[in-house]
């Protein structure tokens, strides 16, 4: 359990698999910067292999049957699947579950602004989710999203991730200039309203014969920086004008993050591991979609739901608080001919859960953040966390013993190499996934998903083997039998 390293126990078929697994995990974090983006790939994808849309489904009031594929898409930005499985669904669902969201740094609503001495076009951000901030200066970075504008119509924005793209940056202080600044505490080397994205240098260019014909009727004759602000600002709106069709305004309805640029990597002499952006959670994301993609007919009806919101308490409509998986959960039972708010409910209590998240890999670096015998190694199998939280396990969803002997015999059966731990030494750890949000149906949830080094940094690591073991596992739980 947990003790050798993967890599030396595979089969030359397993590692081809592995292999082909994490060329197609690479290319989804490459089309999935945002929750939207993730939503556009994994309908084109699970399409494909026969889901059906739910809201259609209702509209036709087509009758659901066992095997029947099933998705339900909330706002663009969250999604639930089913996969109807041969018992009534009031015995309850096998449910993978995991987020698509990552933390980042998103673009305010009144945005775009020169300095002062109009030498740069900025766009002010908010940072979303938990990030050093300090992280986020000197490096390449894109800005994906939508503007949506008054007719309704929506701009798609993705600037930055191919080739001959532009890119955009946060400025940090030469070294030879910054003793000061390397005195201050990490969590304030960089403060939040610093992290502004430099988005142009050259000023909006004025044909001559219009300058000639402006010359002279200016009443209130602006003072040169006024000037130079005002043209340095406008180069960047002309742009976007010409490029997008964006007015200024159009930022009130916009949803723009910016997200490091750069596509998803091999890590490593011996490519074992993966360096990305956004893996905490689109590793469990992808592994679960891909799961449910290659599973059987089942017993129990097979679910998978991701959401958006975790990386800031799961709120609003499309995170795990929202009722949108409960009402979901309804349409279908209704459409199975099978519908009433107390077999709902059964539903929902007699259901397992797999809060498929990432966890912190031991490093070495850091050894002293980590309690060896409960940490969990990268390329060492899936990982299990039956708490999270922090400070005395609070906030966590603490899962039953009950619960993890059904999963440890499960996952034996298959052959599926797992480990367990918490997240950190204690009273240093601590966090928390959408697993206590399922458990208030009374449902038996659990942590588990992919060990990742350098979590929340924008380039972060996984181990391919993990990846694949953890999808292996993931079959194996939705296939599995009811506790
Ligand atoms: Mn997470
Ligand atoms: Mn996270």
């Amino acid at each position: 359990m947990g003790k050798s390293n993967l890599w030396e126990n595979y089969s030359q078929k397993q590692l081809k698999e592995l292999e082909k697994l994490n060329q197609e995990y690479r290319e989804f974090l490459d089309n999935g910067k945002t929750e939207r983006e993730c939503i556009d790939t994994i309908v084109n994808i699970i399409e494909t292999a026969g889901y059906q849309e739910l809201e259609s489904l209702i509209k036709t009031g087509k009758k659901l049957k066992k095997g029947d594929k099933v998705y339900s898409v909330w706002m663009n930005k969250s999604i639930a699947m089913f996969q109807i499985g041969a018992k009534p669904l009031e015995e309850g669902m096998n449910i993978l579950g995991a987020h698509i969201d990552s933390p980042r740094l998103d673009v305010k609503q009144k945005p775009l602004y020169a300095d002062a001495d109009g030498s740069f076009t900025y766009l002010d951000t908010h940072y979303y989710g938990g990030v050093k901030k300090y992280q986020w200066v000197a490096l390449p970075l894109a800005i994906h999203g939508v503007v949506v504008k008054k007719d309704g119509t929506t701009v798609e924005l993705n600037v930055g991730d191919n080739e001959d793209d532009p890119v955009f940056f946060v400025s940090d202080l030469l070294v030879h200039l910054a003793g000061e600044q390397l005195e201050k505490k990490a969590s304030k080397v960089i403060e939040g309203e610093a992290l502004d994205l430099i988005v142009g240098n050259k000023p909006l260019i004025i044909k001559k014969e219009d300058k000639a014909a402006s010359a002279g009727n200016d009443p209130d004759k602006p003072t040169d920086v006024d000037r130079a602000r005002r043209l340095m600002k406008a180069g960047v709106l002309g742009i976007l004008k010409e490029s997008y069709g964006i007015e200024e305004e159009d930022f009130i309805s916009a949803e723009l993050e910016i997200v490091p640029a750069g596509k998803a990597r091999e890590a490593g002499f011996d490519r074992s591991m993966i360096l990305a952006y956004g893996q905490d959670d689109r590793v469990c994301a992808f592994t679960s979609m891909r799961a449910m993609l290659d599973i059987k007919a089942t017993e129990r009806t097979a679910c998978c739901i991701l959401v958006d919101k975790e990386e800031i308490g799961s709120v609003g409509a499309t995170g795990m608080h929202s009722r949108f998986f409960e009402n979901a959960v309804a349409e279908l039972m209704n459409l199975a001919g099978d519908y009433s708010e107390l077999k709902l409910r059964r539903c929902l209590a007699h259901s397992c859960m797999l809060s498929s998240d990432v966890n912190a890999g031991f490093d070495p670096s850091y050894a002293s953040c980590f309690e060896k015998k409960n940490a969990a190694f990268l390329g060492r199998g899936m990982v299990f966390s039956k708490y999270t939280g922090s400070r005395g396990k609070s906030g966590s969803n603490d899962a039953n013993a009950e619960y993890q002997a059904h999963l440890r015999k499960i996952l034996d059966e298959r052959k599926v190499i797992y480990q367990t731990a918490e997240l950190g030494k204690v009273d240093v750890g601590g966090g928390g996934t959408i697993a206590y949000i399922l458990a208030q149906y009374g449902m038996n949830v659990i942590d588990c998903g992919v060990a990742v080094l350098n979590m929340h940094a924008p380039w972060e690591a996984t181990n391919k083997a993990d990846v694949y073991e953890t999808y292996r596992g993931y079959i194996a739980f939705v296939e599995g039998a009811a506790l």
